[in-house]
């Protein structure tokens, strides 16, 4: 659904991502994994199309989409930090991107009560963000991505901010929304043991370099370098 080509990015004269190659299949939950620093945000910024490529295209089913805005692309971001506005309650911000488009207030309605069952804060509808635990907020953050229905939904460090615990329970629920929508996700963490357990893909980074891609099981089983077998080591 989604193709990186020889995707390059500089900032300061420091080359961040150095010519990734990147094919990503509908319905992929494909994770970005690798040490803090080697790009994977950048690459999630390019794909959502915050940042431009020095070099390279985004090819969405074929199509250059190298050029196109974020509100052109079919994909959706969600961001380490809840970006929920603060002003809104739950429905409200859930319902802004649906507002926008001009959908009715029935449609509205339904989606705002379909994607909060999917989150499980059904009954949250009037709360104020920060009247929220943080993985709340960030289960609402996930709602508000999804009733856009992108094709294409970007993750970055989502459960970053969360304690252990609370991380477990929100990744088997992002499995089960994986497994209920119909959606591509490109996840990106730091975690390995969060990237082992979630993901069909892994993408191992660094230093703007793919070191190694593949199942989760290929990875841990057979890295193929000193790198990922260090990186990955690391969470035993
Ligand atoms: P982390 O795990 O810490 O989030 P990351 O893999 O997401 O790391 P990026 O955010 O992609 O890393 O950043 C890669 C490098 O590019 C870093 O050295 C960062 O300082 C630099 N960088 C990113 N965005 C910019 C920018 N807009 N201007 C200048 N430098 C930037
Ligand atoms: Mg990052």
């Amino acid at each position: 659904i989604l193709e990186l080509d020889s995707v390059s990015k500089s900032f300061d004269g420091k080359q961040i991502l150095n010519h990734l190659d990147l094919e990503i299949g509908r319905n992929e939950f494909i994770t970005l994994l690798g040490p803090s620093g080697c790009g994977k945000s950048t690459t999630l910024r390019i794909i959502g199309g915050f940042e431009k490529p020095d070099e390279g295209r985004v090819l969405f089913e074929g199509k250059d989409i190298t050029g196109l805005s974020p509100d052109k692309r079919n994909v959706n971001t969600v961001f380490q930090k809840y970006s929920l506005f603060p002003h809104m309650d739950v429905a409200e911000n859930i319902a802004f991107g649906l507002k926008l488009k001009k959908k009715s207030q029935q449609y509205i309605k339904d989606k705002i009560r379909y994607a909060l069952k999917l989150v499980n804060m059904d009954g949250y509808e009037t709360r104020k963000p920060d009247s929220l635990s943080g993985g709340q907020q960030q289960r609402v953050a996930i709602a508000r991505a999804i009733v856009n229905e992108p094709e294409i939904l970007l993750l970055d460090e989502p459960l970053g901010a969360l304690d252990l615990k609370l991380r477990h329970g929100m990744q088997r629920e992002l499995i089960k929304i994986k497994q209920e929508v119909g959606i591509t996700f490109v996840y990106v963490t730091h975690d390995q043991e969060e990237a082992l357990t979630m993901s069909d893909r892994i993408v191992v980074m660094n230093k703007g370099i793919i070191q190694q891609m593949g199942t989760s099981k290929s990875i841990y089983d057979e890295p193929q370098n000193a790198f990922v077998a260090d990186f990955i080591g690391d969470s035993n």
